[in-house]
Formats: C-alpha cells, sequence, structure tokens
C-alpha cells in the first residue's frame, strides 16, 4: 500500500458530517448550503437526462459549457478566454487541482502554498512528486509580507497553488496581495494554480480579483473554477480551468486520464445556469450576507468573538477570544457530541502543528438551522469557558 495516501486520515469534512449525523447535531461543519440550489437549473438537468444523449461527452468539455464559461467569465470577472483552447471541464474543482498539478509538477518540484490551505493540496503535491514550501498567513487578516512569501520561493520552486477568496479563513486576496505574489512567478518562471472556487461568493463589498488578471500572470495562470460554488449545488462536482492554450494543453492530458470526462446534463444545465444575469448573483450574496449577519450577531450575543469575513460561506470563531481555553479539534470533537453542533477546526488546514485557536462554522443555511446552531454553541461555551 502506498504509505503517502494509507497513512493519511479521513478528511475532516467527512468525520464532522459523519459525527453529526450520528448524534444528530447541527451541521455547520463541512461546507455546504442547505437549500438545493436553482429550480430552473436543476430542471435543465432533469431534462437533459430524459432527452439524451447520455454517453461520453468531449473530453474537454461540452462545446456550449466552454462557450458559456468564456462568455460568464468574460461578462462577470473581466477575464477574456477562448472556449476553443484555453477551457476544460472537470469532474469538480478538486480533479482540476489534480489535474493542474499532475500537468505541472515534476518529482523534485517545490510547491508554494499558503497556510491555512485546503486539506486536499498537500498530497496531492506530493502524489505529483513534489514538496509543498508553506507561506504561513497571518491572523487576523491572514496576510503575508513580500519577504514571508519571497522566502518560499527557491530555484526548485516550479508552481504556487493559491485560493482567493480563501477556504477556511473567509479572507480575500487584494490586488496587492496578488501583484506580491505575481511578481515572484515572474522573477522565478513559477505557473499560479489558484483555486477561485468562491470567487461568487465575496461579502461586504469586497471583490473578487481573479490571478489571470494580475500582472504577467495570463500565459502563466490556471485558474479554476466551480460550478458546485457558484450554484451552491456541492454534489453536483463540475469544475472548470481556464489557461493560456499550452496549458490547457497539459492540464487536459492529466484530466483525459483522470475522469475523462464529466456528466454531460449537469454540464448542459451548468452552461445555462451560468448565462444568469448579474442580479441572480448580486441576490446569491445578498442572501449569503443575511445569514452571515444573523450568525455573526447571535454568535456576538453568546459572548463569542469571530474573524472578519470578506468571502466564502465561512465565519471563524475565535477561541481564545471567546474564553475557551480548549485547543480546536479538542473544541471540535466535544462540541459535536457535548453540545449537538459540528464545527471544523482550522488545525486540520495546516502541515503540521497550526493555529490551534479557530473554529469555521458554515452559515449556507436556513435562518432557523442558524439559531439552532448559535444555541448549541452557546451551550459548548457554557460547557467549556
Ligand atoms: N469544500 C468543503 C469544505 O470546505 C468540503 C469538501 C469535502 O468535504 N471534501 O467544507
Amino acid at each position: 500500500m502506498n504509505p503517502l495516501y494509507s497513512a493519511l486520515p479521513t478528511t475532516i469534512f467527512d468525520i464532522m458530517s459523519g459525527l453529526a449525523r450520528e448524534t444528530g447535531a447541527v451541521n455547520l461543519g463541512q461546507g455546504f448550503p442547505e437549500d438545493d440550489g436553482p429550480l430552473d437549473v436543476r430542471e435543465a438537468a432533469a431534462a437533459a437526462i430524459l432527452a439524451g444523449p447520455n454517453q461520453y461527452p468531449p473530453m474537454r468539455g461540452l462545446p456550449a459549457l466552454r462557450e458559456a464559461v468564456a462568455e460568464h467569465y468574460g461578462r462577470l470577472g473581466g477575464v477574456s478566454l477562448d472556449w476553443r483552447t484555453e477551457i476544460t471541464i472537470t469532474s469538480g474543482a478538486t480533479e482540476a487541482i489534480a489535474a493542474a498539478l499532475l500537468a505541472v509538477v515534476s518529482p523534485g518540484d517545490e510547491v508554494v502554498v499558503f497556510e491555512p490551505m485546503y486539506d486536499a493540496y498537500a498530497p496531492l503535491i506530493r502524489r505529483a512528486g513534489g514538496t509543498p514550501t508553506a507561506v504561513r498567513l497571518v491572523p487576523p487578516m491572514w496576510t503575508a509580507t513580500d519577504d514571508q512569501i519571497a522566502a518560499a520561493f527557491t530555484p526548485r520552486t516550479r508552481a504556487v497553488v493559491l485560493n482567493t477568496p480563501l477556504n477556511p479563513t473567509a479572507s480575500v486576496f487584494d490586488d496587492a496581495m496578488l501583484a506580491r505574489i505575481a511578481h515572484l512567478c515572474v522573477a522565478h518562471d513559477v505557473i499560479a494554480i489558484s483555486d477561485e472556487v468562491w470567487e461568487h461568493v465575496v461579502l461586504d463589498g469586497a471583490q473578487h480579483q481573479s490571478m489571470l488578471s494580475a500582472p504577467g500572470m495570463r500565459d502563466r495562470t490556471i485558474k479554476i473554477g466551480s460550478a458546485g460554488k457558484i450554484f451552491g449545488m456541492t454534489g453536483w462536482k463540475v469544475g472548470f480551468v481556464c489557461a493560456a492554450p499550452a496549458l490547457t494543453e497539459a492540464v487536459a492530458r492529466a484530466h483525459q486520464f483522470l475522469t475523462f470526462t464529466t456528466p454531460p446534463h449537469l454540464q448542459s444545465a451548468v452552461a445555462f445556469g451560468l448565462g444568469k444575469d448579474a442580479a441572480h448573483f448580486d441576490a446569491m450574496r445578498e442572501g449569503y450576507g443575511r445569514s452571515k449577519a444573523r450568525l455573526e450577531l447571535g454568535l456576538a450575543a453568546e459572548g463569542f468573538v469571530t474573524l472578519p469575513c470578506a468571502g466564502t460561506y465561512f465565519l471563524n470563531i475565535d477561541l481564545v477570544g471567546s474564553g475557551i481555553a480548549l485547543a480546536d479539534a479538542e473544541f471540535a470533537l466535544r462540541a459535536v457530541k457535548e453540545a449537538g453542533v459540528a464545527v471544523i477546526p482550522l488545525s486540520a488546514f495546516y502541515e503540521h502543528a497550526g493555529e490551534g485557536r479557530f473554529v469555521r462554522l458554515c452559515f449556507a443555511k436556513r435562518d432557523e438551522t442558524l439559531d439552532r446552531g448559535i444555541e448549541a454553541l452557546a451551550k459548548a461555551r457554557g460547557l467549556f469557558a
């Protein structure tokens, strides 16, 4: 058995959702919306299943979806893409990340990452033969200085993986941060794998900037998007890879041996959904903004201190600031068992000992679920503070 994988723990998301199911706890852990996504998009998928075809679509994705991705980003993301040569459809963004890493990283290469980082990055980098080199982001704003980022780049650095808006910190890399990373990528001839799946979930006036638009990065960025996040349908697993033609060629070669294709009906329904007007996405953000405010206010009233949230549908509690002396992982285990609420400890997003004082809550939930979550967290605070 390959020790790289057999030694890995099960992802924290699956563990916490499993515990929530077993105990009947309110699940604010694994990130997924409680509502089931736009009805018209689901109807489009259902109609496509009945109408067919139900056979392999083209390896790089249905032309209609690739055109829709290019149109969508041209209209709403300020990025111009050629659908014929610059877009590949994958079975979710995690496959896109795997394909991008396999396409770019060779044994012995180093890959710069920013901690805390999504838990799939480091194992996938290692599987591609690379070594992750972490830049630690500093709370509460989760940024790093030029010197801190530059220290992670060496002559062996081949790629950098970044995520903005950033899961789990709920922060957004601003233009200055992107320019800092871009400058180093250009200077060291490095490819950026830019996980932008949260691009539409920006809150409180924050703006998403794509790494594709950062200075000098158009031909050295692999941008990754996700229909699951754009429409709040996380089970669909439809991802998009956008990159200059040579990078797209390489990523498509990796994708063809991972999943080869993605269900055609989901692809055509996503193509339909991406055509929605800006008002649809504004309304989605407004809805998430209301839920965030409800959770923030409810938690503040119970004595919790939370961190700023400019993007993603996650809000982080500062346990120390909230008067709770438990480490985050212990708090998470005890909260689900003793207080009836599942949360995600941020230490799960670090390779080695990380910040042990924050837990992540998903607020993409109905009001009554958020209220039950707040009540259970208040109980936890009563037990542990
Ligand atoms: N992206 C989801 C989260 O951050 C989890 C996805 C998964 O369970 N693998 O919660």
